[in-house]
């Protein structure tokens, strides 16, 4: 084991919100050190990567469009829980942050006269979301980001999967990999999600909660789990799991339409914004749908976009991949585990209330998103929480020298496919007070979990996804009422 020199600013994560937050430390001069989990083969390892439809950002020279009426649609899709302060504070801060990327060298789809394009998407009132190569937005910012890292001298950038925390006294100080100790006076979790606690997801492998588990073992509030986003229009194929293809929603916002597998209309009739209702709704509707027709999926009809493999290449692949033309044929869909709403509660400078633990980026809960997030609100976040934790880490004390401690989640662990299949069974798109009873139960039962030391970075994961679908199970069990259907609406 090697133990490397504390780092100003310690880094888990290396997607938007890690390396947003490590290059500003870096320009800010101070050392930072990024980990990140190795990626499997020529997948990308981040959510961020995956990104499609583009950022959320209010364009301050829009006389139609402003911080207010972004605060209003994220209301709109997130519901009462939606930290309007916390939420006004972020997007306020949105437009500076995107400029930072873009001086950074990111690249986003301009009209002819230089200005940003923009589109819509579901809950979005107005235009505002940018996005870059039509619908790869998430991949040009992470090569944005990543070419950044690599210029910064001060940055260094290595795989290691972070399996505890290391603490003195009550403050984080660095986290355990298997290749060694990291410290650093900050410690940053900037880990993305946890997809894979579902048995399909638009999330790449990685994607197992592990920062929500690292900070709950330390002591952090963990919120509001409960609110898995479920893309409604996940590429259907049958019998496939694990990481599965997205349809992006801009794909609606330039006018495709859900049909069920009798043509009509999945809409209709449900949600005054039809086919660009928040996302909650549409997954509802689509599920009801499936039910209804008996079918494995429902219909997205982009076939009226012209020319729409130009402007959604990534889309246009991967229905490609699978043995259809969107220009031509219908895309069967199903709503699939995308987003993890809540997680890991900081305030509004990243910091979790754990002294020298952070978290930004996906597996943290600022109160933005509330009980559903509105789309493309979550790279903005991690924008702007980025920038602020590099800001709070050029003021962190130096360490205080002591013995340090390892705090690493419960080794308890479920095989991994029989977990997901639970969970999708009993905590997904529909969930009753028995179904959630009976997997509480069986989470607690040791012929389910094993109570077994980890060895492999794979079981480690299995402990994280077995530790983060007990707490989330235990939340949805205990919130009995559904948040979002009822908030009324604006026109
Ligand atoms: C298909 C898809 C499309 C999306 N489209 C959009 C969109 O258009 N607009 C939008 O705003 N949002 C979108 N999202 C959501 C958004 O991409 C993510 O919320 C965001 O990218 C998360 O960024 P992050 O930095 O928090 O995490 P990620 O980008 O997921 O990065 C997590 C990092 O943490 C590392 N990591 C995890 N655990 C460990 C560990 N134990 N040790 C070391 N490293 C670890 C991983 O290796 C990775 O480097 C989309 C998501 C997906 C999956």
């Amino acid at each position: 084991m090697t133990t490397t020199a504390v780092a100003d600013l310690l880094v888990v994560g290396a997607g938007v919100a890690g390396l947003t937050a490590a290059v500003a430390a870096a320009d800010a001069g101070l050392t930072v050190t990024v980990l990140f989990k190795p990626s499997t083969g020529s997948a990308p390892s981040t959510s961020t990567a995956y990104a499609q439809g583009g950022i959320a950002v209010v364009d301050p020279s829009d006389p139609d469009d402003s911080i207010d009426r972004h605060v209003a649609d994220t209301v709109g899709a997130g519901g009462p829980l939606v930290d309007v302060v916390a939420t006004r504070s972020i997007l306020a801060d949105g437009p500076a942050a995107v400029d930072r990327l873009i001086s950074w060298g990111a690249a986003f789809d301009r009209r002819p006269d230089g200005r940003l394009k923009r589109t819509r998407e579901g809950g979005h009132t107005v235009s505002r979301i940018i996005h870059a190569g039509g619908d790869a937005t998430g991949a040009e910012v992470q090569r944005a980001l990543t070419a950044a890292a690599k210029t910064r001298p001060t940055l260094t950038a290595r795989p290691a999967q972070a399996y505890a925390l290391l603490a003195d006294g009550d403050r984080v100080v660095g986290v355990r990999t298997a290749e060694g100790d990291a410290f650093g006076r900050t410690v940053l979790l900037a880990t993305g999600g946890a997809g894979h606690l579902f048995s399909s997801t638009t999330n790449p492998l990685g994607a197992t909660g592990d920062g929500i588990a690292l900070a709950e073992a330390a002591g952090a509030d963990v919120r509001e789990l409960e609110f898995v986003q479920f893309h409604p229009t996940m590429l259907y194929t049958p019998g496939a799991r694990g990481r599965r293809p997205l349809i992006s929603e801009a794909v609606r916002g330039e006018g495709a339409h859900l049909v069920d597998a009798n043509g009509d209309a999945v809409m209709d009739g449900v949600h005054p914004m039809g086919d660009l209702a928040p996302r909650d709704v549409v997954a509802r509707a689509v599920t009801d749908a499936m039910e209804r027709t008996a079918a494995p999926c429902v219909y997205l009809d982009a076939t009226m976009i012209p020319d729409v493999a130009d402007r959604f290449p990534t889309v246009t692949e991967a229905v490609r991949a699978a043995g259809l033309d969107p220009q031509t044929d219908l895309i069967p869909v199903v709503p699939g585990a995308h987003y993890l709403c809540g997680g890991v509660v900081t305030d509004l400078h990243g910091a979790t209330g754990v002294p020298g633990l952070y978290a930004a980026g996906e597996v943290a809960r600022t109160g933005l998103h509330g009980a559903n997030r509105l789309a493309s609100n979550s790279l903005l976040e991690a924008l702007v929480m980025g920038l602020r934790v590099a800001t709070a880490a050029q003021t962190a004390p130096a360490l205080p020298g002591g013995p340090v401690r390892e705090i690493a989640p419960p080794h308890a662990r479920a095989e991994r496919d029989a977990l997901q299949d639970a969970m999708t069974r009993s905590c997904g798109v529909r969930r009753t007070v028995d179904g959630l009873f009976g997997l509480t139960a069986l989470l607690a039962d040791p012929a389910f979990v094993a109570d077994a030391p980890a060895v492999s970075s794979r079981d480690r994961e299995d402990a994280v996804l077995t530790a983060v679908a007990r707490r989330m199970a235990g939340q949805a069990l205990a919130r009995q009422e559904s948040v979002t259907e009822v908030v009324e609406v604006r026109p």
